[in-house]
C-alpha cells in the first residue's frame, strides 16, 4: 500500500491535484477521480475525497482510468530539453 493523497508541491501534475484513485462500493475496479468527481474513463463520479495516489498498475484499477491517467501524466511530464533530439550539427564539414 503506497499511497497517499495527491497534494501541491508533490511531483503530481498540477491538473491531478486532488485527484486520485477512488474505490466505489458498487463497482467492481478502483476509478481515478479528478478533483471535480468525474472519473476518467467518464462512467462514474462520486463526492468523495478521500482518493489515494500511487498503485497506478494495480490489476484492481479501472484500464480505462489507468490508461487516461498515462496520457496526462506523459503529457504533462515533457522535459524541459528534448534529448532524444540530436543537436550536433555538423555544417561546414
Ligand atoms: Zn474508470
Amino acid at each position: 500500500m503506497a499511497h497517499s493523497v495527491a497534494q501541491e508541491g508533490s511531483d503530481v501534475p498540477t491538473e491531478l491535484v486532488g485527484s486520485g484513485w477512488f474505490w466505489l462500493h458498487n463497482a467492481p475496479k478502483w476509478h481515478y477521480f479528478l478533483a471535480n468527481g468525474n472519473s476518467l474513463c467518464g462512467r462514474w463520479m462520486t463526492f468523495g475525497r478521500a482518493f489515494e495516489q500511487g498503485n497506478d498498475g494495480s490489476p484492481d484499477n479501472c484500464a480505462a482510468c489507468r490508461k487516461k491517467l498515462e496520457k496526462i501524466k506523459a503529457k504533462t511530464a515533457l522535459p524541459e530539453t528534448q534529448p532524444e533530439t540530436p543537436s550536433q550539427s555538423r555544417k561546414g564539414e
